[in-house]
């Protein structure tokens, strides 16, 4: 059999088998041998608890993340992952200590080595993802992904004054206004009650 007919059978066997996995569950793990020449698709949400080491950087642990992974074969018969995440996650703002959201977006092209002698000659587009099993763990590869993406420090988009240290200065201006009002109030009602006839 001609290598193109084995490329097409399977290309075409997957895009009718992949069509149902659009916003399927993300499974744990793939075939390293098999999905690349499948050219398989996988898109789908995981919940932002699921990654330990990435809900450290993080306020609380929150919503989800969105992924879309393709598998493919490059010209070089490279196996490659072309990956596409987005999460809004909670961070503390670096100025305020206030909890503030961020969104993450990451888009990335990984290339499956076992060596590091593979990982040096991967041309620049390419980033090395080591795996040397038969099992390539998806929730490994996100993890990482969504720790680079993060920024060094976070920042609440508009002025802090708004979220952090107006919320803690409110309830002080709502005592002096109303201490204020009884203040003012008091010198009419004296000469109010003066007025009355007894
Ligand atoms: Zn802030």
């Amino acid at each position: 059999m001609p290598l193109w007919a084995y490329f097409f059978d399977r290309s075409a066997l997957y895009a009718y088998h992949c069509a149902p996995m659009t916003d399927t569950l993300i499974p744990d793990y793939v075939d390293a041998k098999k999905i690349f020449t499948q050219q398989a698709v996988i898109i789908g949400k995981l919940p932002v608890s699921k990654f330990e080491r990435f809900s450290e950087l993080l306020a609380n642990t929150s919503g989800f993340v969105e992924i879309s992974l393709k598998f493919s074969l490059n010209e070089d018969f490279r196996r490659v992952i072309s990956g596409e995440l987005k999460a809004d996650v909670e961070v503390l703002c670096q100025r305020c200590l206030d909890v503030t959201t961020i969104t993450l977006e990451d888009v990335f092209q990984l290339a499956l080595v076992e060596s590091e002698s593979q990982a040096d000659k991967l041309p620049k587009d390419l980033e090395p993802w080591f795996c040397t099993d038969t099992k390539l763990v998806l929730a490994d590869i996100i993890e990482e992904q969504l720790i680079l993406a993060m920024p060094i420090v976070s920042y609440h988009k508009v002025s802090c004054a708004h979220n952090g240290p107006s919320k803690r200065s409110t309830p002080q201006e709502e005592v002096s206004k109303s201490s204020d009002i009884p203040d003012k109030q008091n010198p009419f009602a004296i000469l109010q009650s003066l007025k009355e006839p007894r």
